[in-house]
């Protein structure tokens, strides 16, 4: 992306949010409007609807008309189809003032949020619109006396609460199927992170989609998110974001309506590195970015380093050599390959995790503070810490920022029972030429993902989601659709 263009979109007053409810804006009076502060300087970018109750119910009544009187759900398959590709050419079209916008609300590196967050989303909406009119049900097998059809049909009203990490590719993740399957939504962005996709809906409306068919409504989790949880208008919870708030979601179901609930939660994700690895220089490379991209504000980021013991000080040797080259810094310079952490709060936390593994005696080998603290934006240092026990708060509970846990180990044994001594079972990565332990090491690890020889960096022909207390349910690949598609039989005697 051309660099003048980055700065004049940088400097651009930012429209003050507003839902989509409706079909259309609806702005806060004075008394609701909160501060969207930027994690670039920390100086307010704009406001947005600090959303209520009714605000949330005013949604879910618009979605569910939409969806009752067929107005979506009813059109034919190519004309859905049309709408969400118009909708997908749109955001490619808006695809840099989106990723700017992105990046001054949540702190991503341009270079990363224009592929991740606006042409990812494109991708997502495009790869769905395209499934619409090959979706199929099924004629059974039974006796020449019956007839047995399975339809799939729309769930009905989605409620979508999302997290402020790369808000376009997880709203998309959701909104795709979600809209391609005819359901209709009330999307609650993060509080941090609400604007892009105020746009998206916006250009869904310009793209065709009819009014009420999408709804967003800004603010804080607590009240409009938790008001969508309990509302007995939404048929179905999908949710990305921590595990504390999708046990929430999990109370709130069982207290209203008993919606189903799909939550994709966090990870502590192990990335092994076996003495046999292919290129040791190249697992260096590719796990400083696993974890230190976008400030390790990523789900899936690989935090846990497991390095074989007689490879362990040259690989941290390595790792820190590729980290030196990893430019920390504002986001909207591409050249950089960590931008802002997205909230002081957030920073905060991140801090504390390196001071008890200090206080624990584990060596801070680079990193463990603030930095740029004079732009009076949210910058930290990437951080390697080794000498990590299996058992520290650092080896078990998500950090969520650019703080790495290196441990060491000995045997393939070793390596399975530490990587899947936590709660969490996202991702993994097994570094090894052995292709016969990496096929074991594929089984044997409790993880949605299992990269081998590389980390991250996937399509959307496979599934996102994790086991154990990672979440339920995928997001991405053909498999999403489960989420938004019923399943009913028709019985018939002949
Ligand atoms: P969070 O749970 O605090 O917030 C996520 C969303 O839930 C926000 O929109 C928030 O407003 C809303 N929310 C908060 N409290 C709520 C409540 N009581 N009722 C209803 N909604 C509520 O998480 P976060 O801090 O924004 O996101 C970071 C977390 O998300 C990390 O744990 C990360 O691992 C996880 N994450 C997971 C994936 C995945 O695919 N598994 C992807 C990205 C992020």
């Amino acid at each position: 992306m051309d660099l003048s263009l980055i700065n004049s979109l940088r400097a651009s007053p930012v429209t003050p949010g507003a839902h989509i409810i409706d079909g259309g804006r609806r702005a806060a009076s004075d008394a609701e409007v909160m501060q969207v502060l930027s994690p670039l300087d920390g100086q307010p970018l704009t406001t947005m609807p600090r959303g209520t109750r009714e605000d949330a119910d005013a949604a879910a009544l618009s979605a569910r008309t939409a969806f009752d009187d067929g107005r979506w759900r009813d059109m034919p398959p190519a004309g859905r189809k049309k709408v969400l590709l118009r909708w997908a050419d749109l955001i490619e079209a808006n695809a840099a003032e989106l990723a700017v916008l992105g990046v001054r609300n949540n702190g991503t590196e341009i270079a990363m949020a224009l592929k991740a967050e606006p042409m990812s989303a494109a991708g997502t909406i495009r790869y769905y619109a395209e499934a619409i009119d090959k979706l199929t049900g099924e004629i059974t097998a039974t006796g020449p006396a019956n007839l047995g059809l399975v339809h799939r049909e729309p769930v009905g009203v989605v409620g979508a609460i999302v997290p402020w990490n790369f808000p376009l590719m997880i709203g998309a993740w959701k909104l795709g199927p979600a809209l391609a399957a005819g359901c209709s939504v009330v999307l609650k962005p993060a509080e941090t992170a609400s604007l892009t996709l105020i746009r998206l809906a916006e250009l869904a409306l310009e793209a065709g989609l009819p009014a009420g068919v999408l709804n967003v409504v800004t603010g804080e989790g607590a009240v409009v998110g938790d008001a969508i949880a309990h509302s007995m208008l939404v048929d179905v919870l999908v949710f990305t974001g921590s595990g504390a708030t999708g046990r929430r979601l999990m109370q709130a179901a069982a207290a209203s309506n008993l919606k189903r609930v799909y939550l994709e939660l966090g990870g502590k994700s192990p990335n092994i590195v076996f003495a046999d690895a292919p290129d040791l220089d190249e697992a260096a490379k590719t796990s400083v970015n696993g974890i230190f991209r976008n400030a390790g504000q990523v789900c899936i980021a690989g935090s846990r380093l497991l390095v074989q013991r007689e490879i362990h000080d040259d690989f941290v040797a390595r790792l820190a050599d590729h980290l030196a080259s990893l430019k920390t810094g504002d986001p909207l310079d591409p050249s950089t390959g960590a931008g802002a952490v997205n909230s002081l709060r957030q920073l905060e936390q991140n801090l504390s995790f390196v001071d008890e593994a200090r206080a624990a005696g584990r060596t801070i080998v680079t990193g463990g503070t603030r930095i740029l603290e004079e732009t009076g934006g949210y910058y930290m240092a990437p951080t390697i810490v080794t000498g990590v026990q299996p058992q520290d708060r650092l080896a078990q509970a998500e950090v969520f920022g650019p703080v790495l846990a290196v441990l060491p180990f000995d045997t393939e044994e070793d390596a399975v029972r530490i990587a899947n001594g936590t709660d969490y079972g996202l991702a993994a990565a097994v570094w090894t030429t052995d292709l016969s332990r990496a096929h074991r090491m594929v089984r044997r690890l409790q993880a949605g993902i299992v990269h081998v020889n590389t980390y991250g960096g996937s399509d959307m022909t496979v599934p996102l989601g994790g086991v154990k207390q990672s979440g339920n349910g995928h997001d991405k690949s053909l498999h999403a659709f489960d989420k938004y598609l019923d399943l009913k039989t028709a019985w018939f005697k002949l």
